[in-house]
């Protein structure tokens, strides 16, 4: 996936009727992250990481958890584009992932992957299959790891929080901390606002 690009992206949309960005591959310093809950056909949240220019991304149905014990799946999508990270609107009927975007969390990471003691940039990390990072959110912070389970057509993924200070086995954002923390909407807002 580390050889992904927008064709992808841009290939699924029809911009003059949606107004998700078309993007081009960015350059920023400071890595971002980004979560966007998704409420389309079935409700996710998309994991966004930036690396080498545009985000990396995966469709985690139940969303991130706080709890070291929780397995989340994440199912690797295509690469948006770095401004894709502040999107929150409507999408409209019959274009790809119709439905409602909101930024649940946003922030920056640090890469914290290593190999033998050696510290591994991302992409040779999510290559490899396993990458561990620190979020840097509103809502979620501390360490995280994602790890592919299964490679080829149904490639899958887990995210699991590290056991430090941001885990919290009794909190469960993705239910208590619904609104976007770009706004402060809720989807049933940001669907009024924009549908
Ligand atoms: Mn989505």
């Amino acid at each position: 996936m580390a050889e992904d690009d927008l064709k992808k992206y841009r290939g699924k949309r029809d911009f003059a009727k949606t107004r998700e960005p078309r993007g081009r591959r960015g350059s920023t310093a400071g890595a971002r992250f980004v979560i966007q809950h998704h409420d389309a056909s079935t409700d996710h949240y998309d994991f966004r990481l930036e690396v080498d220019g545009v985000l990396k991304s995966w469709s985690v149905p139940k969303g991130p958890s706080t709890d070291p014990r929780e397995k989340r799946l994440a199912v690797p999508t295509e690469d948006h584009p770095l401004e894709y990270g502040t999107f929150e609107g409507v999408i409209p009927e019959g274009e790809y992932g119709a439905g409602t975007v909101l930024v649940w969390d946003a922030g920056t990471y640090e890469n914290t992957t290593a190999r033998h003691g050696e510290p591994v940039p991302m992409a040779d990390g999510l290559h490899r299959g396993h990458v561990t990072f620190a979020l840097h959110g509103e809502k979620l912070t501390g360490g995280y790891a994602l790890t592919r389970f299964r490679t080829g057509k149904s490639e899958s993924w887990l995210l699991v929080k590290a056991r430090d200070d941001g885990a919290d086995a009794r909190r469960t954002p993705v239910r208590t901390q619904p609104e976007s923390v770009r706004s402060g909407r809720t989807l049933d807002e940001v669907a009024g606002d924009d549908g």
